[in-house]
């Protein structure tokens, strides 16, 4: 088993895997990423992921230089290559190497990155209890539905978070609840469900697509729409969704316990069903 990277249609071992200083992804962040996670070994959503990862290129200009059946060739490689039992695949495409201009020339061959690493999943304990979150100010820009690698805000955000000895950063603009630093967020008012709309105020998470789904399956009412700060605050649950916080029970905001202050049945429920669609 060995942490294993790709470059531009090549692998080797991580350690030994480096770019230019020159790359645009370093001087500018002008790129884009995805994190797909593994479960029994295969990748969960691939198309999913990829098909964001297209749409996250093409609002930037950016060449995608694979098709859907090159990219999963080149994962199912390098899921083979690194051999883990689970696996975090991380891809990240930029602009490529220039001379430093924050306007780019024409033709430039992209750097195309993909690291694939031993999934370290929370702890069951800790997926269990739910965690502690915090309300922090939204300063992103106006396209966070691109999965672009400028993540300064979230960086943050996220420690923000860890220095207050919480789990996550729960972002919030104008008083509107958007999503967080590393998630989305859904608030639970009796069978309804809440959460901010598609659009370019949030990511559209893969995994938040599939729980609303589920949500639905099982009789809730899901209302896509920004909850108030107060909202947030009145909710009886409250969770995260994401690619590595899978459906993540909050029970504390600001100090202040959501709901009995233990993760809520509706919660439980969805996190149960999610898990069995990962099978
Ligand atoms: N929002 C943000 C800001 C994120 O970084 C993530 C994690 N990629 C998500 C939402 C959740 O997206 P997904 O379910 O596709 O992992």
């Amino acid at each position: 088993m060995s942490e294993t990277a790709f470059i531009n249609g090549r692998f080797l071992p991580l350690a030994q895997a480096s770019v230019s200083i020159e790359d645009r992804g370093f001087q500018f962040g002008d790129g884009v990423y995805e994190v797909i996670r593994t479960y029994g070994g295969r990748p969960f959503k691939l198309e999913a992921h990829l098909a964001r990862l297209q749409r996250s290129s093409d609002a930037l200009d950016l060449r995608q230089s694979y098709a859907f059946e090159q990219w999963r060739d080149y994962i199912d490689e390098g899921l083979r290559l690194a051999s883990f039992t689970e696996a975090k695949i991380y891809i990240q495409i930029t602009r490529g190497p220039a001379p430093r201009d924050h306007a780019y020339p024409p033709e430039l061959e992209p750097t195309i990155v993909m690291t694939v690493r031993e999934l370290r999943p929370l702890a069951a304990a800790v997926q269990t209890a739910g965690v502690d979150a915090m309300t922090v100010d939204d300063v992103r820009w106006g396209r966070c539905d691109i999965k672009s690698i400028n993540l300064l805000p979230n960086v943050l955000a996220r420690q923000q978070a860890k220095q207050a000895g919480v789990f996550e950063a729960i972002l919030v603009k104008n008083g509107e609840v958007t999503e967080g630093s590393v998630s989305n967020v859904i608030l639970v008012e009796n069978r309804t469900l809440i959460t901010a709309p598609e659009g370019t105020r949030i990511l559209s998470g893969v995994t938040r697509e599939v729980v609303l789904a589920l949500a639905r399956q099982e009789g809730l009412e899901v209302q896509e729409r920004y909850p108030s700060k107060s909202q947030l605050y009145a909710a009886s649950e409250l969770f995260l969704t994401g690619t590595t916080v899978e459906v993540l029970p909050v029970v504390r905001i600001d100090g202040r316990s959501i709901g009995g202050g233990e993760p809520g049945p509706v919660t439980r429920n969805l996190a149960k069903r999610f898990l069995e669609q990962t099978g």
